[in-house]
C-alpha cells in the first residue's frame, strides 16, 4: 500500500501527506450492523489542521491551473485506474461503514470511476466562446478560469460518488481542493484520497481534513482563503453554510433535502410500479436525497396497488449489508435510527396507519445493529409530518389521489423539489407531470432515484440553492467566466 496511514489509523491529508491531527484527537468510526465493530478510528481535527491544508491548496493552486487541461486529466483517469482496481476493497469499506450491500456499494464506486473518467476528458473540451465585438478590428471572447481554492463538504449517504462528483470538476477545471467528509464515512474517504495521491496529483492539490461539522465545516464555510464552497447535506446545515459564505462573498453551491413523490396513474403498470416505489424508497435504507417517500396513489387502482406494495415489502431481508442474501442493511448510525423511529411513532399520532414493518427486527444476530424493518403507512394525509419532513429512512407513505389533476397538486404539496416519477401510459398524464412538476429531476416510468454522471443534477425549491452539479453544469459553479476584448 503506497499509503503511509496504517490500516485502523486514519490520517489527514494535507500538503501530499498523511499525518494526525495536531491535537492528536481521534474517534471511532463503527459498522452500524454490528455496533461493536470499529472500522477505523479518524482525526478529530482542529482550526488548526484546517489552517494548514488551505494553505497547501493556497500554494499549489496557481502551478495546478497553468498545466494544459489534458495534463489535469492524464492525471484524473490515472486516479480513475487506481480506484477500479480498487473497487471490492473500497466496496466493503463504505458497506462496513455505514451499511449500505455491498452490490450498492460496489456500484457507487464503480459510478465514481465513471465520473473521474468523464471529467478527466473534461480537461480537452471547450471553456469559451467568441463574441462579435461592435469594433470590427478587435477580438472578443470568453474563458473560463478556476475560483481558486474550492471547499468540499460533503455527506456520509454516498461516501464515493458524491465528494467525487465536486472534487473532481473542482480539479479539472484548475482548482485545488480542501475537502471535509462526513466523519461518519472517513475511512471510506481516506480511500479516495489515496487514490488521488496514487496517482501523482502534486501536492496541496487535494488536501483531506476530518472533524466535526461544527468545526471543521463551519471552518471551511468561513475561512477567507477559500474561495468556493460546494455542499451537499441537510437543510438546516445547508443554510447556515450558505449564510456564512455569503457573508464573505465566496461562491457557493447547496445541495440539500428532498421529500420525493411517484405518482401511480389509473393506467400504471402496477407490478412496474411497484418494483419502482421498493428500490426507489428502500434501497440504501431509504437514505438517498432522491428516494421515494410519498407514494401517491390514484383512487381507482389504490386498494390494488397497496396489496401488491406490501407483499413485496413483506419478502424484503434485512441484515448486515455484507451479507449476500441482505437486501435492506441497517441505518447508517444510531441518530439516524432513532430519527426512524421517532417518525413511526409521530405517523401513528397524526393518525396514520401502520400497515407494515417499523420496528427493530427480533432476530438474532441483529440486535447489535441499527436495523429498523422497512415501513409503510397508509391512510397518509399531505400535511402530516411523515408526508412533509425529510425522515431518510425505509418508510413509505401512501396518499390516496381522487384523481390523475389532484396527484400532481399532491406531489407539489411539499416545501422540496429534488426528483419526481409519474408511472403511467398515457402521453397526456404525461406531458402534464412533465410541465407541472416542480422537481430538479422528473422521471417517467421510472423510480424517483436514478442520477446519471453525465446530465445535470440538482433541486428546486427548498432542495438546492438553484446550482446544478455533475455533467456539463458542473463547469458554472467551478468556474468563472472572464471576457477578454482584445484590440491590436
Ligand atoms: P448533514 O448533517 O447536513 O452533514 C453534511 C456534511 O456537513 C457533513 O460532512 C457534516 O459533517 C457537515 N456539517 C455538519 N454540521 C456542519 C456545520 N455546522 N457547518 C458545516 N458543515 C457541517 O447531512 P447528513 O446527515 O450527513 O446527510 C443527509 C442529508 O444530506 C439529507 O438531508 C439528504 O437529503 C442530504 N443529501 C442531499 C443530496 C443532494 O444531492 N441533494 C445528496 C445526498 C444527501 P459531520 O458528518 O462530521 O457532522
Ligand atoms: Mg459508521
Amino acid at each position: 500500500m503506497s499509503s503511509n496511514q496504517d490500516a485502523k489509523n486514519i490520517g489527514n491529508y494535507i500538503n501530499g501527506q498523511w499525518k494526525p491531527s495536531v491535537g492528536g484527537g481521534s474517534q471511532a468510526s463503527i459498522n452500524p450492523a454490528r455496533k461493536s465493530e470499529v472500522v477505523g478510528y479518524v482525526p478529530d481535527s482542529q482550526n488548526a489542521d484546517l489552517n494548514e491544508a488551505v494553505e497547501a491548496a493556497q500554494a499549489a493552486k496557481r502551478p495546478w491551473r497553468k498545466l494544459a487541461g489534458s495534463q489535469r486529466g492524464a492525471l484524473l483517469f490515472k486516479a480513475a485506474d487506481i480506484m477500479e482496481s480498487r473497487l471490492d476493497e473500497i466496496g466493503e469499506t463504505m458497506s462496513r461503514e455505514m451499511g449500505k450491500t455491498f452490490p450498492e456499494a460496489k456500484g457507487e464506486t464503480a459510478r465514481g470511476v465513471a465520473i473521474l473518467r468523464y471529467y478527466a476528458g473534461e480537461g480537452m473540451r471547450k471553456i469559451g466562446d467568441v463574441i462579435p465585438s461592435t469594433d470590427a478590428d478587435a477580438f472578443m471572447f470568453t474563458t473560463r478560469m478556476p475560483l481558486g481554492v474550492v471547499g468540499v463538504i460533503s455527506p456520509w449517504n454516498f461516501p464515493v460518488a458524491i465528494p467525487v462528483w465536486k472534487i473532481a470538476p473542482a480539479l479539472i477545471y484548475g482548482n485545488s481542493v480542501v475537502w471535509k467528509p462526513a466523519t461518519e464515512t472517513a475511512v471510506t474517504a481516506s480511500k479516495i484520497a489515496e487514490c488521488f495521491h496514487d496517482a501523482g496529483f502534486p501536492a496541496g492539490v487535494l488536501n483531506m481534513v476530518v472533524g466535526s461539522g461544527s468545526t471543521i465545516g463551519q471552518g471551511i464555510a468561513s475561512h477567507p482563503g477559500i474561495h468556493g464552497l460546494t455542499f451537499t447535506g441537510s437543510n438546516e446545515v445547508g443554510k447556515q453554510v450558505g449564510q456564512s459564505a455569503l457573508k464573505r462573498g465566496a461562491k457557493y453551491q447547496l445541495e440539500m433535502g428532498g421529500k420525493n413523490p411517484i405518482i401511480i396513474a389509473a393506467d400504471a403498470d402496477l407490478d412496474l410500479a411497484v418494483e419502482a416505489t421498493i428500490s426507489g424508497g428502500l434501497r440504501s435504507t431509504g437514505q438517498k436525497c432522491t428516494a421515494t417517500s410519498r407514494v401517491i396513489v390514484v383512487r381507482d387502482v389504490y386498494e390494488t396497488f397497496k396489496e401488491k406494495l406490501l407483499e413485496k415489502v413483506k419478502s424484503l431481508k434485512v441484515g448486515d449489508g455484507m451479507d449476500a442474501s441482505t437486501w435492506l442493511g441497517p441505518c447508517a448510525n444510531e441518530k439516524q435510527l432513532e430519527t426512524v423511529l421517532s417518525y413511526i411513532k409521530k405517523g401513528k399520532e397524526e393518525g396514520a396507519v401502520l400497515l407494515y414493518g417499523g420496528d427493530r427486527p427480533d432476530e438474532a444476530g441483529l440486535a447489535d445493529g441499527f436495523y429498523v424493518t422497512p415501513a409503510v403507512f397508509d391512510r397518509v394525509t399531505s400535511r402530516m409530518a411523515i408526508a412533509q419532513e425529510e425522515i431518510f429512512g425505509p418508510v413509505l407513505t401512501l396518499i390516496e389521489a381522487a384523481d390523475f389533476e389532484s396527484a400532481v397538486d399532491l406531489a407539489n404539496d411539499t416545501d422540496f423539489g429534488l426528483s419526481a416519477s409519474i408511472y403511467t401510459r398515457d402521453i397526456g398524464n404525461i406531458l402534464n407531470f412533465v410541465q407541472e412538476m416542480d422537481a430538479g429531476l422528473v422521471r417517467v416510468n421510472a423510480e424517483t432515484a436514478g442520477v446519471e454522471l453525465q446530465a445535470p443534477f440538482g433541486g428546486m425549491k427548498q432542495s438546492s440553492s438553484h446550482s446544478r452539479e455533475q455533467g456539463q453544469a458542473a463547469i458554472e459553479f467551478f468556474t468563472s467566466i472572464k471576457t477578454v476584448f482584445i484590440k491590436p
